[in-house]
């Protein structure tokens, strides 16, 4: 067991969305080195604002092979990051949009010698997904790779992420899923991620026919479901009556439902007897 320094846990690790730059958030026109002509691509700042309110970290890794081949340097990398950093403030009304930018300047047909070379931070290698997970403790097993070439597929699945390509299907894609922008991404992703709640159904049958026919003792019968639902901190989704028999959902598993049924029916036994009643309420044992 590793415990933090201080004595406390470690903070758990966070689910992130990894977005490509170029072709992704902003319009992809080549290399693009100048701050000054950062736009944002359509439904790009509705995608992140999405993210951002479900609550992931948002780290962008791009390949900036421009550097490489000398078109410019890694302090104008740096420059369009502010830049891109303010304008999806601006579009998005957040004090912080992104929570990290990771760039690869290497290329192995660069023109620039020291750039020139293969690197593991260049797309479709993990590096820069695995150096972010590192040292922002994101859990790559619950994080997303969107990007809008194959390559960022492949950089998300070797990293072990899910991923989304922006653009059409293509059979041969790594992808996990298709979108065709950005928010359509953050949609698919945050669907994907939100837990699909279960239902549990089960039926009682009245032992005489006739017994639930009387409004008075529906209504009984309900409030009680209704009240033990509240004691068990069970969800009632539904009680619905059809002719002798009542049909309970309520949320979360079977089991769930069987156990809820097994007290109403106990407690609303007791009730009938009370009320002097001959014979059981309820068909069974
Ligand atoms: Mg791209």
């Amino acid at each position: 067991m590793s415990v933090a320094a201080g004595g406390g846990r470690a903070a758990p690790a966070q689910a992130a969305v990894f977005l490509d730059r170029d072709g992704t958030i902003i319009l992809n026109d080549g290399d693009l080195g100048d701050p000054d002509r950062v736009e944002l691509l359509p439904h790009a700042a509705s995608g992140v604002r999405l993210l951002r309110d479900a609550g992931y970290r948002l780290v962008v890794v791009t390949n900036q092979g421009g550097v490489a081949r000398g078109r410019y340097d890694e302090a104008a990398v740096l420059a369009t990051h502010d830049r891109l950093e303010r304008v999806l403030r601006q579009a998005t009304g957040l004090d912080r949009v992104i929570d990290a930018f990771y760039f690869c300047p290497f290329h192995p047909e660069g023109t620039v010698e020291r750039y020139r070379r293969e690197h593991h931070w260049r797309k479709p290698q993990p590096g820069m997904l695995l150096a972010a997970a590192g040292e922002h403790g994101l859990d790559l097993a619950r994080s997303w790779m969107v990007g809008d070439q194959e390559r960022d597929a492949a950089a998300g699945a070797a990293a072990g992420c899910r991923s989304v390509r922006l653009g059409s299907a293509s059979a041969a894609s790594v992808a996990d899923f298709f979108a065709p922008d950005l928010h359509a991404a953050a949609r698919r992703i945050v669907h994907e991620d939100t837990p699909r709640v279960s239902a549990g159904v089960v039926t009682l049958h009245a032992s005489e026919s006739g017994s639930l026919a009387d409004r008075a003792i529906r209504s009984a019968l309900e409030a009680s479901a209704r009240a033990l639902a509240e004691r068990t901190g069970v969800r009632l989704v539904s009680l619905e009556w059809t002719g002798d028999q009542v049909t309970a959902t309520v949320e979360g598993a079977e089991v769930i439902a069987l156990g809820f049924a097994a007290e109403w029916r106990r407690s609303t036994s007791a009730w009938w007897r009370s009320r002097g009643e001959s014979g059981s309420l309820w068909a069974g044992a």
